[in-house]
C-alpha cells in the first residue's frame, strides 16, 4: 500500500475538502441519485408524482425540502411488492451482491440491498474511520460484532482493506474472546459499550488485569449511545487503560456512518455520501445546522436502494463547523432515539442522560434499570442502580443521592430510586442490554 502511514487522513483530499466544494458536489451527486431514484424505483415515481415535485426541481441543497420523507414503514410497506427487492429498489436483483437486514426487534425485518459499487464504496468508507481513529497496517484488530445478516458484520474489510490483520470474532462467548484477546494481544478491538465495559469486568473476574495483560490500545463502540456519553466512555476507558471511540450506523445504509476522530466532540459523517436535515420532530419543519431535532439522511451515492429523506428516528444536531483535527465533514451528536424519548412534566427526557448521571455517581457499578410508567394520566419514571458491595452507606442515602442528581441534571426527578446489591440486576448481557422497561399501555407517540 503507498498510502503515507503517518498521514492522519485516509483520504485527505476529501476529509479536508472545503465546504463550498463538497457542498458543490453533493449538489451534483443529489441531482443524480434523486433523478435516479425517480426513473428506476416505482416508489419515487409515484410519491414524486403524488407531491407534484419533480427530479429537475432540485436546483440547491434546500430544494430537497420540496420532497416527501420516507421511514421504516415505507421500507416494509414496499419490499417484495412488484419484485423481491420491492418499489424502493433501483436496480434490477442481478445488480445486487449483498443484502444485509435488520434485527426486525421492532417489526417486519428490513433489507438493504447494494449493488458492488456501492458495497466497495461502504467499505472504502469504513477503511477511512478506521484510520481516523488510528488503526494502520501494523494493527491486530478483533471485530467482536455480529456477522449474521447484521450490516456491521462486513465492516471488518474495511478494516482488512487498510491493510490491519483482522481477527473475525464475531459473537463468541466472553471467556472464548479473552482467549485471543489474551493469546494473540490484539490492538484495537470493536465491540457495543455495554459488552466492552462487561468483557473488562470479565476479565477482571478471571484474574487477567486489561491494562496490564492485554494489548487493547483503543476500543472502537456502536449500536447503543454510551459512547457518545463522556462518563461512560471515560468509565470503559479506565477500565481497560484504552481510548474508546464511538460509531454510527444505520442498517439502512453503512455499518458505521460517523465516526470519532480525536477529539471525541461529535462524530464526523460521510457527507459525501449522506445529506443530513434536522427536522422539527413534530411538524417535520427543517431546522438551521446546530439545532436539534430528528435527522433526515438523504443517501448521495447509494443505487441499489436510494434513501431520499429518509427520517431516521434518531434525535440529534449536526455543527458543520471545521473540527479542531482539521476535517470538514460535519459531526452529529446524537441524544437518542425519538421511540426512547420520554416526557415527564412536560420536560424531554433520554435515557441517556439519566446514563449519564448513574455513571458518573462514585458508590454504584453504574448498572441500571429505567422503567416508565404512568400514573394520574402523567408519565413518571424510576431508575434501579446496584450499590457497589464495599458501600457503607444505607440504601436509603443512596437513592436520595441518586434521585437529587438525576433531579439536578434532567429537571424532574425520578418517582422512586431502588436500590439493588452489586449483581442484583439483569442487565449485563452478551450484546446489547435492555435497560428501558416502558409499562405505559397508553398512546404515547410523538
Ligand atoms: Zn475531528
Amino acid at each position: 500500500m503507498s498510502r503515507d502511514i503517518n498521514s492522519k487522513f485516509w483520504d485527505e483530499k476529501l476529509e479536508t475538502q472545503p465546504r463550498e466544494e463538497l457542498e458543490k458536489k453533493q449538489l451534483e451527486d443529489l441531482k443524480e441519485i434523486v433523478k435516479f431514484a425517480y426513473d428506476n424505483a416505482p416508489y419515487y415515481k409515484r410519491s414524486f408524482d403524488e407531491a407534484g415535485v419533480k427530479p429537475e426541481d432540485i436546483k440547491t441543497l434546500k430544494d430537497l425540502e420540496k420532497f416527501p420523507f420516507i421511514n421504516k414503514k415505507t421500507q416494509r410497506d414496499t419490499q417484495g411488492v412488484g419484485s423481491f427487492l420491492g418499489e424502493l429498489a433501483a436496480v434490477p436483483e442481478e445488480d445486487v451482491v449483498f443484502i444485509s437486514t435488520s434485527s426486525g426487534s421492532t417489526g417486519v425485518p428490513t433489507m438493504s440491498p447494494f449493488t458492488k459499487k456501492d458495497f466497495d464504496e461502504f467499505q472504502d468508507t469504513e477503511s477511512r474511520w478506521f484510520w481516523q481513529v488510528g488503526m494502520r497496517p501494523n494493527d491486530r484488530y478483533v471485530h467482536a460484532l455480529n456477522f449474521s445478516l447484521y450490516v456491521g458484520g462486513p465492516d471488518v474489510i474495511g478494516a482488512q482493506n487498510l491493510g490491519a490483520l483482522c481477527i473475525w470474532g464475531g459473537t463468541l462467548p466472553s471467556e472464548r474472546l479473552l482467549f485471543i484477546l489474551k493469546t494473540y494481544q490484539p490492538t484495537i478491538i470493536w465491540t457495543s459499550p455495554s459488552y466492552a465495559w462487561q468483557l473488562g469486568e470479565k476479565a477482571l473476574k478471571a484474574g487477567i488485569d486489561p491494562k496490564k495483560d492485554l494489548n487493547i490500545k483503543k476500543i472502537i463502540v456502536a449500536g447503543e449511545l454510551g459512547g457518545s456519553i463522556d462518563a461512560t466512555r471515560k468509565a470503559i476507558e479506565d477500565l481497560w487503560g484504552a481510548e474508546v471511540y464511538d460509531f454510527y450506523g444505520l442498517s439502512d445504509i453503512f455499518g458505521a456512518c460517523a465516526a470519532h476522530c480525536e477529539y471525541h466532540d461529535g462524530l464526523h459523517i460521510a457527507e459525501n455520501h449522506i445529506l443530513v436535515e434536522t427536522v422539527d420532530i413534530h411538524t417535520g419543519e427543517v431546522l438551521e445546522p446546530g439545532q436539534t431535532g430528528e435527522l433526515v439522511f438523504t443517501t448521495l451515492r447509494k443505487h441499489a436502494r436510494p434513501l431520499i429523506r429518509f427520517k431516521t428516528g434518531d434525535i440529534g444536531r449536526i455543527d458543520t463547523t471545521k473540527c479542531k483535527c482539521g476535517r470538514t465533514h460535519g459531526r452529529i451528536h446524537i441524544l437518542g432515539r425519538k421511540d426512547d424519548m420520554f416526557i415527564v412534566s412536560a420536560v424531554n427526557v433520554f435515557p441517556s442522560d439519566i446514563e449519564a448521571v448513574i455513571r458518573e455517581h462514585k458508590g454504584i457499578t453504574g448498572e441500571y434499570l429505567i422503567r416508565i410508567f404512568e400514573k394520574d394520566f402523567t408519565s413518571k419514571y424510576a431508575v434501579e442502580i446496584e450499590k457497589n458491595a464495599d458501600n457503607p452507606k444505607d440504601d436509603e442515602t443512596i437513592a436520595a443521592e441518586v434521585s437529587a442528581a438525576l433531579k439536578a441534571r434532567i429537571g424532574v426527578k425520578p418517582a422512586r430510586v431502588v436500590v439493588h446489591p452489586d449483581g442484583g440486576l439483569n442487565t449485563r448481557s452478551e450484546h446489547k442490554s435492555k435497560r428501558v422497561i416502558d409499562e405505559r399501555n397508553i398512546d404515547y407517540s410523538i
